[in-house]
C-alpha cells in the first residue's frame, strides 16, 4: 500500500508489510523454503554481486520475514527492522553490530533477566563492559559516564518493578557524550510508546510478548532508526545467524494486525484490575504506572500513550502468602512470559528466584511478596473475581 506511514497506526496495523502477489494474496504467504533458485549462473552472480535486487538463502533474505519487518519498522515509525530469532537473539545482534572490545555500556539496573546475564557475565568475555544504574535517575546515569561509553541501554518501563525512565533525558545525554541510545520497547508496544519520538536509535522488542500476542511464538527484532545503518546490521545478522523462520514471521505478522485491538483491551481490563488490587487490605502496595502513586506517574503520562497491563504488586505476608495465591488462582496462568491474550501470574520468590538467596533477591528488588501479572483480554469481572477469591484465602 502506497504511503502507508501517513496513515493511523490502526490501518498500519492491518496492512503495513503486505507484498503483492501475482496471485493477488490478502496475506503474504509463507515461502517456507531455505533458498531460491537463480536463472542462470549470470543471474547468481548479478544477486551475489548486488548488481540485481532478489533473495538468495533464507537466513538472508526471505519474502515472510521481509514482511513482517516491513510491517514493524512501519509501527515502529523507523527505516528498517530485522526480525530475529528471540527477543534475546535482537538484544546480542543489536551488541554485536554497535559496540567492540573496550566499549561501555550504562544499562538500567531494572531490566529483563537475561539482558543483565547477557551484559554482567557474557560481554565482558569479549572487553565490553556494562554499569547498572537505575536510569530513572538521570544524575545516576551521567555519573556512570565513562570516557569510553557508547550506549545508552533503556527498558521502560523496567522489568519486573515497572519502573520509567526518561526517555528524552536519556537520549540529552547520549547525545552529549556521541553515545547511541537503545530502548527495549517491549512492555509498551509501538501503541503505547514511540521511542523514536524522543531520540532513541534503536529499538528492540521480544515480539514474544505484545507483537505476537498469542504465546504461540518466540521472536525478537531490531528497529533501526537509520537506513544507512541497515546494511551493517543485516551482515552482522546473517553471520551471527539469530534470524526469524518464515513461520514465526508470519504468526507474528498475522498478531500484528489486531496488536492495536488487544493492548488497548488488556489496558481497559489492567486498569481495572490495578485499581481493586490498590484497595485490598492484603495488599502492601501496587505499582501500575496507571496509578498516581507510581514513582515516575508523571514521566509516564509525558511519553507514554497508556499504562500498559503490566502490574506489580507487594503481597503482605511474603512468601507463603504468595504460595498460596499461586497455588489458589483461577484462569490466571502461573507461568512466565507475558503480553498475550491470556492473563498470566508470576510470584518470582517461590517461583522463577527461588533459587537466589533471599539477600540477593532483595538487592534485586525482588520481595518476599513481589507478584506480577500480564493482564489478558478475558471478561474483568472474571480475572477480578478470580483474584479475589484466592486473596480470600491468603
Ligand atoms: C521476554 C523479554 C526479552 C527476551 O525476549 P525472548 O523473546 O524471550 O528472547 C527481552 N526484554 C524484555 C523486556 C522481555 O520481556
Amino acid at each position: 500500500m502506497k504511503n502507508i506511514r501517513n496513515y493511523g497506526i490502526e490501518t498500519q496495523c492491518v496492512h503495513a508489510g503486505l507484498k503483492e502477489t501475482t496471485e493477488g494474496a490478502v496475506v503474504t504467504p509463507i515461502y517456507q523454503t531455505s533458498t531460491f533458485k537463480f536463472k542462470d549462473a549470470d543471474h547468481g552472480a548479478r544477486l551475489f554481486k548486488g548488481e540485481e535486487d532478489g533473495y538468495i538463502y533464507t537466513r538472508m533474505r526471505n519474502p515472510t520475514v521481509e514482511a513482517m519487518e516491513d510491517a514493524v519498522a512501519i509501527l515502529e515509525g523507523g527505516a528498517k527492522a530485522l526480525g530475529c530469532a528471540t527477543g534475546m537473539a535482537a538484544v546480542h545482534t543489536l551488541f554485536m553490530a554497535t559496540l567492540k572490545a573496550g566499549d561501555h555500556i550504562i544499562c538500567s539496573e531494572s531490566c529483563y533477566g537475561a539482558t543483565a546475564t547477557l551484559l554482567a557475565n557474557v560481554m565482558p568475555n569479549f572487553g565490553i563492559t556494562t554499569t547498572f544504574v537505575d536510569t530513572s535517575d538521570i544524575n545516576s546515569v551521567k555519573k556512570a559516564i565513562q570516557p569510553n561509553t557508547k550506549m545508552i541501554y533503556a527498558e521502560t518501563p523496567g522489568n519486573p518493578t515497572l519502573i520509567i525512565s526518561d526517555l528524552q533525558e536519556l537520549s540529552n545525554v547520549a547525545k552529549s557524550i556521541g553515545a547511541k541510545f537503545a530502548v527495549d520497547n517491549t512492555f509498551m508496544s509501538p501503541v503505547l510508546q514511540r521511542p523514536f519520538e524522543y531520540g532513541a536509535d534503536y529499538i528492540i522488542h521480544s515480539m514474544t510478548k505484545y507483537l505476537n500476542g498469542h504465546a504461540d511464538v518466540v521472536a525478537g527484532i531490531i528497529i533501526l532508526k537509520d537506513e544507512v545503518e541497515y546494511p551493517h546490521f543485516r551482515k552482522i545478522l546473517n553471520h551471527l545467524g539469530g534470524t526469524i523462520d518464515p513461520f514465526n514471521s508470519f504468526l507474528v505478522h498475522r498478531g500484528l494486525k489486531t496488536l492495536k485491538l488487544r493492548v488497548l483491551q488488556q489496558q481497559e481490563n489492567a486498569k481495572k484490575v490495578a485499581e481493586y488490587l490498590n484497595n485490598h487490605p492484603k495488599i502492601e502496595w501496587v505499582r501500575y504506572p496507571g496509578l498516581p502513586s507510581h514513582p515516575q506517574y508523571d514521566i509516564a503520562q509525558k511519553q507514554m500513550k497508556g499504562p500498559g497491563s503490566m502490574i506489580a504488586f507487594e503481597l503482605k505476608g511474603g512468601i507463603e502468602a504468595g504460595k498460596i495465591l499461586m497455588n489458589n488462582i483461577e484462569i490466571f496462568g502461573l507461568a512466565v512470559s507475558l503480553g498475550g491474550v491470556e492473563s498470566l501470574i508470576q510470584h518470582p520468590a517461590s517461583m522463577t528466584h527461588a533459587g537466589m538467596s533471599q539477600e540477593a533477591r532483595l538487592q534485586a528488588k525482588i520481595t518476599d511478596g513481589l507478584v506480577r501479572i500480564s493482564v489478558g483480554i478475558e471478561n474483568v469481572n472474571d480475572l477480578i473475581n478470580a483474584l479475589d477469591k484466592a486473596l480470600s484465602l491468603v
